[in-house]
């Protein structure tokens, strides 16, 4: 994106298919409009792509309806001697909690449920928000999408944590802790909102500003 002369609160955005430019997404690398492929990587070349949104929308119904049954199923199977214990995630969370764990509680809440519906919540308010007019600024639904993008690599922890656990506590006969259920639907959820997110073409959110500047 290439920001002209700004006066006031209104920019002239021209944007590199203007210029008749287009970049690849996976290298970044430039090219002349109508290069279907980057010859730097071979990433297919596309100055828009047609398909985003419902790429978009369809990854994150899957990965809603897999978030469903991560919270609904035993995340962690505790099996001693004398006893079987399943524990969901919320769950799990309040047991630690009252054992005085109050750090890892706070990890295992953030981590599963305020980032994940977080990521729901702003992959489709950025969806919504390219066909519909929004008072919030490109800049801001950048910074959005840029976070969204970065903390998806940090998103499998609760299965990191659950996999560690099952690694670390496997005293045979006496003790041994199993990963349950829900911890497949949960890789599979967080899976399907990082397809979601990258499905997502940001240069859409520009393109809205490009519309309503030749509108006006
Ligand atoms: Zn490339």
């Amino acid at each position: 994106m290439v920001s002209m002369a700004s006066s006031g609160t209104s920019q002239n955005i021209l944007s590199a298919r203007a210029l008749g430019i287009v970049a690849c997404q996976r290298c970044t690398k430039a090219a002349p409009l109508g290069t279907r492929t980057c010859d730097r990587c071979g990433h297919k070349l596309q100055s828009r792509d047609p398909m985003s949104l419902q790429r978009v929308w369809a990854y994150w119904f899957v990965g809603l309806l897999c978030y469903i049954p991560a919270n609904v199923y035993p995340m962690l199977k505790t099996q001693t001697l004398f006893s079987t214990d399943e524990s969901t995630i919320i769950g799990g969370a309040v047991e630690l909690a009252h054992h005085g764990a109050f750090g890892i509680a706070a990890i295992i809440l953030i981590a599963s449920v305020v980032i994940p519906l977080a990521k729901f919540w702003a992959v489709a308010y950025l969806a919504v928000s390219v066909t519909q007019p929004t008072r919030v600024s490109n800049q801001r639904r950048q910074f959005i999408y840029e976070i969204v993008e970065y903390i998806g690599r940090w998103s499998m922890i609760d299965i990191f944590v659950v996999a560690i656990l099952s690694a670390l506590v496997q005293l045979k006969t006496l003790a041994s802790i199993n990963p349950g259920p829900a911890s497949i639907f949960f890789a599979l959820s967080v899976i399907f909102t990082m397809l979601s997110a990258q499905a997502f073409d940001s240069r859409m959110i520009w393109d809205v500003q490009t519309k309503r500047d030749s509108a006006t």
